[in-house]
């Protein structure tokens, strides 16, 4: 059930979707998003859809992660990347076999902890962590070339936008959790210039300020 064939159909799944970027489509093919759930939902691990991870919080589709990613590389690909949401820890470890460095930040420390283990487990070392609040970005490796939020804030936090290099871009969903959200992506053109597009309408957790636990 977590055989290379059920890989392989996931990846024939994501191009029927529309995804392009070989790249990231082999990525998705040989990363094992199965030790990334828990053992009882890993029958499921290369079906399309996001699955509970615990603490109320949900690994994403796996469209939706290749589509995020390749969205962020289209432009080249970038030295170091932000993340925010580590969740189960699978996002990153894509992002971590793409671009030279991933920092990655998670409010929830056992969330965190797994993640680290299982990116441990499968030998990445260029993924960091940090367990705070990812509103306010991680301002010690500012400016960013690149920035993946994968929690939904209803409005793009100021320190984010701050974080964001001239020429960078960032990939993140806005909107509420009942109502309409929908994934941007934003450019950084000056320090005071931003481009917004809108992508595709998308269904994540919310982006939760204040507390970390
Ligand atoms: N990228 C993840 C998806 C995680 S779901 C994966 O590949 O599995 C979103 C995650 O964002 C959750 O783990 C949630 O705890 C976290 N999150 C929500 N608000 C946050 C905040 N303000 N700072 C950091 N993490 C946050």
């Amino acid at each position: 059930m977590t055989s290379q064939r059920t890989r392989d159909r996931l990846v024939d799944r994501l191009r029927e979707k529309g995804i392009t970027d070989e790249r990231v489509l082999e990525v998705m093919r040989t990363t094992p998003r199965h030790l990334f759930i828990d053992e009882a939902l890993a029958h499921r691990a290369y079906e399309d859809s996001s699955l509970p991870i615990g603490q109320g919080q949900t690994i994403s589709q796996p469209y939706i992660v290749a589509r995020m990613t390749e969205v962020l590389l289209e432009k080249g690909v970038p030295d170091f990347v932000l993340e925010v949401g580590t969740g189960s820890g699978y996002q990153s470890a894509v992002l971590s076999r793409l671009v030279p460095k991933v920092y990655t930040v998670e409010r929830i420390s056992g969330l965190l902890d797994k993640a680290r283990q299982c990116h441990r487990e499968i030998g990445l070392r260029n993924i960091y962590t940090k367990h705070s609040d990812g509103s306010w970005g991680w301002p010690d490796h500012a400016l960013y070339p690149a920035i993946m939020v994968t929690a939904a804030p209803e409005k793009i936090p100021e320190s984010l936008l701050e974080q964001l290099a001239i020429g960078g871009r960032m990939v993140i969903p806005v909107g509420t959790v009942a109502g309409d959200q929908q994934l941007k992506l934003i450019t950084r053109i000056s320090a005071t210039n931003f481009d917004e597009q809108t992508l595709n309408a998308v269904r994540f957790v919310p982006l939760l300020d204040g507390s970390i636990r």
